[in-house]
């Protein structure tokens, strides 16, 4: 038996007329994120450090932009789908610790919603889920408010082989 960590990094372009949707949660704000999916940027880099540590390549191979099955997609559903994928290979997730940047809305009122979320989509405990918030300090394209950024390191266990 063996663990291995997979880093996974996204970010989002704000926009108009879109949910604001971080770890499963709607978040009430006067912007969204946009993207083909609910453009949920937590929930994309967790993905991302999934398939990383399982040697499973990247968000965007697996669900391409280009498909017409994942727009407007919940990515928990995506999420479910990876999880599926790590389950045939005998790895299962351990921890999830992931930072989410963002200058607007302040996160921490939702933060322990959004963790329980996650921690329910991922079959985790809670303290097996981390979620932490940082704002740009009024630099970059996340302290103008322009997007949210978010990165993620998942552990898996995999089984011997
Ligand atoms: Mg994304």
């Amino acid at each position: 038996m063996s663990t291995v960590s997979g880093i996974g990094v996204d970010s989002h372009r704000f926009a108009a007329d879109r949910p604001l949707i971080l770890g499963g949660v709607t978040i009430p704000h006067e912007r969204g994120l946009a993207g083909h999916s609910d453009a949920d940027v937590l929930t994309h880099a967790i993905i991302d450090a999934l398939l990383g540590a399982a040697g499973l390549g990247d968000i965007g191979q697996h669900f391409p932009d280009t498909d017409e099955r994942w727009a407007g997609a919940d990515s928990l559903a995506l999420l479910a789908h990876v999880l599926g994928l790590l389950a045939e290979r005998g790895a299962t997730v351990v921890h999830v610790d992931a930072t989410v940047m963002l200058e607007r809305p302040k996160l921490a009122p939702h933060r322990e919603a959004i963790r329980a979320r996650l921690a329910t989509a991922l079959s985790l405990p809670p303290e097996s889920v981390n979620v932490k918030a940082t704002t740009g300090e009024g630099m970059g394209f996340v302290g103008r408010g322009e997007g949210v950024a978010a990165m993620a390191v998942a552990t898996l266990r995999r089984s011997a082989s």
